[in-house]
């Protein structure tokens, strides 16, 4: 049987994880856990960044009527005037 790592108290999280896997912290100065090592590194992603005015247009069928959604909200199902779901992709 292996000996076992020994378990010790992040000083971040409260988590315990095994001594072996603990990494100093330079800004923290303190012994932290894999899981907040991941989530510190988390924080560097810039994949997340999207253009700003970038519009879908749109035109309901029903009664004309026009209007614009920013690309990353869902399609609108119904018109916001008529209500009806006859909402098309408007071609530029
Ligand atoms: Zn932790
Ligand atoms: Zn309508």
């Amino acid at each position: 049987m292996k000996t076992e790592d020994v378990m010790v108290k992040c000083k971040k999280c409260n988590g315990l994880a095994p001594a072996s896997q603990m990494k100093l912290d330079i800004e923290f100065g303190k012994m932290i856990c894999p899981d907040c090592i991941k989530s510190k590194s988390k924080k560097k992603d810039e994949s997340k960044q999207v253009p700003v005015s970038d519009k879908i247009h749109y035109v309901c069928k029903s009664c004309d009527y026009k209007f614009a959604r920013s690309k990353d909200i869902a399609n609108p199902n119904n018109c916001p005037y008529c209500g009806k779901p006859t909402i098309d992709v408007e071609k530029q």
